[in-house]
């Protein structure tokens, strides 16, 4: 952070109904003066280890509300950006004061930030989880649960915490050339949908599986097959 070695990306998202680009997802990057990019698939889970995951994860909160208030949703169509959050920072008893207190400095509304959570969330404590999620609804920041479908107690997330949102996992998005895969995708997306929440497709990588999914019903498409990660910049 000192050195001015992370960069925030952002990989658009395709809104199904409407055709157009409404929100984008936030990814790390951080590029290292010897080796170029590291993944953050490497670095993120040493953060974790070692604490430093705390500080990372504010730099990417305030960066994401940074960017939010130089773009206005009016003139760019830009609704909301998702935010990867880890376990770790969960745990962390002043994460709404901090987070909601780096809003106000920015003036972004709680309604442009949306919290991405996987599975691993309640690993330490479900009760706290499940109370931090409810702090934040009074701020009005909607979670969205995240690599839907290859992890374990799905279901009793989508029943037991608050999400607004939902991601299938690109596996389960690659699997529908299969038979199978077909039969399970389908289904859950009805059962999501009847739950009343959102969907969001990852992973879209072809048109026939961006045309399978918008038949379907999902409500956003994101892939290689729309647009990959790119600096704020670009995007
Ligand atoms: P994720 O949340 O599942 O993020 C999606 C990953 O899929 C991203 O990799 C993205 O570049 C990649 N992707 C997007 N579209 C496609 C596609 O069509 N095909 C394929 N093959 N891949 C696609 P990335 O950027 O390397 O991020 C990897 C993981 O690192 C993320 O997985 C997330 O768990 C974590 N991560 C990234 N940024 C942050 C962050 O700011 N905070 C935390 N806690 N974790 C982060
Ligand atoms: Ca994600």
């Amino acid at each position: 952070i000192e050195q001015g070695a992370f960069s925030v990306y952002y990989q658009p998202i395709m809104d199904a109904r409407t055709g157009t680009f409404r929100s984008a997802e936030a990814l790390l990057r951080l590029k290292h003066e010897k080796l170029g990019f590291i993944a953050p698939d490497e670095f993120i889970p040493m953060a974790e280890k070692n604490g430093s995951i705390i500080p990372i994860g504010e730099f990417v909160f305030e960066e994401v509300c940074k960017f939010l208030s130089t773009v206005s949703e009016e003139e760019y169509g830009l609704s909301y950006v998702e935010i990867n959050l880890s376990t770790v920072q969960c745990m962390q008893r002043d994460l709404k004061e901090r987070f909601a207190g780096i809003m106000r400095l920015y003036n972004v509304p709680a309604r442009r930030v949306n919290l991405a959570l996987t599975e691993t969330a309640a690993i330490y404590s479900r009760d706290l989880l499940k109370l931090l999620m409810e702090s934040f609804e009074d701020v009005g920041v909607r979670f969205m649960l995240d690599d839907y479908g290859t992890g374990f107690a799905s279901l009793d997330y989508l029943i037991q915490y608050p999400f607004s949102v939902v991601k299938l996992d690109r596996e389960l998005v690659w699997a529908m050339s299969e038979g199978k895969g077909l039969v399970a995708l389908e289904h859950t997306v009805k059962m999501i949908k009847e739950l009343r929440l959102e969907i969001i497709a990852e992973g879209v990588e072809t048109k026939e599986q961006s045309e399978c999914l918008k038949e379907l019903g999902c409500d956003y498409l994101q892939g290689y097959y729309y647009a990959k990660p790119m600096p704020k910049e670009d995007f």
